[in-house]
């Protein structure tokens, strides 16, 4: 059995955005310390005692990095493999190349999956116009086209309706390797946040429903209307996840609820090897957050509590609407948290507020 790092211990964190922050914030408080390593300075650097700005393709750096620190984990599922296996040789990578290798394509993702019989949208691989008709009838005409990597926040996508537009969807996202996915017409969205720890023990946090804007979240709100049965089959799905890749840390599983009736009540749209932006509601209405137990994960230590005290919506705060933050600090119940980046660009996550009622 390995033994918990101690106090005093450094996590080495791949990945300098808000994400990688409040990882850090919450390692803090648990008297570990945190090292940043990013291809260009971020949120997180403004947290920590050590950061080093490098490119990820550069695995020499990376094995430095990984030495100079005893665990590693990272905070966006694009790390090259590469980056991963370099550090590997130096300390422990936490989750593990695993998740990040099945999590970076689309296609893998699906296609693992389906291997461990969950439920998935209908697709197909789109590499050039000789794909497209056997797409169609695998997918339907009414679909998404999606590129296999670095599509992320509704990026690098095009809906079509007929199968005549599906050239142009191709053109749109400048024919990019892709995947077809056949339109799901769910009754809303929800995710399931499992962390499982080094001992290979589960805990999940309640599932919240969802809402997006322009493809970007843009609220999380628990409890979600989800009917218990169905909480019990998304956890199963989330379980199934973790368990077959040895996963370590927190894992955030979107999936469709398509209603009480449906034969398949819950499909599963993507996963992320990481903390999650539908999770920030832990930091406050939960003893411990997705963070701490990310945390507590990756070092080895004890899982912490995944019970919520109280009822909270989160809402994003993207691009302008961070400039209401004197209001937004002055709101009763409200915990805002601000990632201190300087310009609010449009589609940007600048913080995000926590809004906590009294558990229902
Ligand atoms: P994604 O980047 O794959 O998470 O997609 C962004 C958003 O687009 C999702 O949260 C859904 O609201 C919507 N979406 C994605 N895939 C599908 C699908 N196959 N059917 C219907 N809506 C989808």
């Amino acid at each position: 059995m390995t033994m918990p790092l101690p106090p005093g211990s450094t996590i080495g964190i791949l990945g300098g955005g808000q994400l990688g922050r409040m990882l850090a914030l919450a390692a803090a408080r648990l008297g570990l310390k945190s090292a940043i390593y990013s291809d260009v300075p971020g949120p997180a650097f403004d947290v920590v005692a050590r950061s080093v700005t490098g490119a990820y393709e550069d695995t020499g750096a990376i094995s430095a990095f990984a030495r100079s620190v005893d665990v590693v984990t990272y905070e966006f599922e694009n790390v090259p493999l590469a980056a991963a296996a370099a550090a590997e040789n130096e300390a422990p990578v936490r989750p593990g190349a695993k998740a990040l290798a099945v999590s970076q394509d689309r296609f893998d993702e699906k296609s693992f999956l389906r291997a461990l019989s969950l439920p998935v949208a209908p697709f197909a691989l789109v590499e050039s116009e000789a794909h497209f008709a056997g797409a169609i009838a695998a997918c339907g005409e009414r679909a998404i086209l999606k590129t296999r990597r670095l599509g992320y926040d509704g990026k690098g996508q095009a809906r079509i309706s007929k199968a005549t537009e599906l050239a142009g969807a191709f053109d749109a996202i400048k024919r990019a390797p892709s995947v077809l996915e056949g339109f799901i017409n769910f009754e809303y969205e929800v995710s399931v946040l499992v962390v499982r720890g080094l001992n290979g023990e589960k805990r999940f946090y309640d599932c919240p429903l969802n809402t997006h804007k322009s493809g970007i979240l843009d609220t999380s709100t628990v409890p979600s209307p989800l009917p218990p049965h169905h909480v019990a089959r998304a956890r199963e799905i989330g379980a199934t996840i973790a368990d077959a890749l040895g996963y370590v840390g927190l894992l955030a599983v979107e999936m469709f609820y398509m209603g009480e009736g449906s034969t398949e009540p819950l499909v599963v749209n993507e996963m992320a090897p990481r903390v999650h932006n539908s999770g920030h509601w832990t930091m406050d209405a939960c003893l411990c957050s997705q963070f701490e137990n990310h945390v507590r994960a990756v070092a080895g230590w004890p899982l912490g509590p995944t019970e919520r005290h109280s009822d909270v919506v989160m809402t994003n705060l993207i691009g302008d609407d961070v400039h209401a933050w004197r209001e937004l600090s002055a709101e009763h119940g409200t915990a805002l948290h601000l990632y201190g980046k300087a310009e609010a660009r449009p589609g940007r996550k600048m913080g995000h507020v926590n809004r906590i009622r009294a558990r229902g």
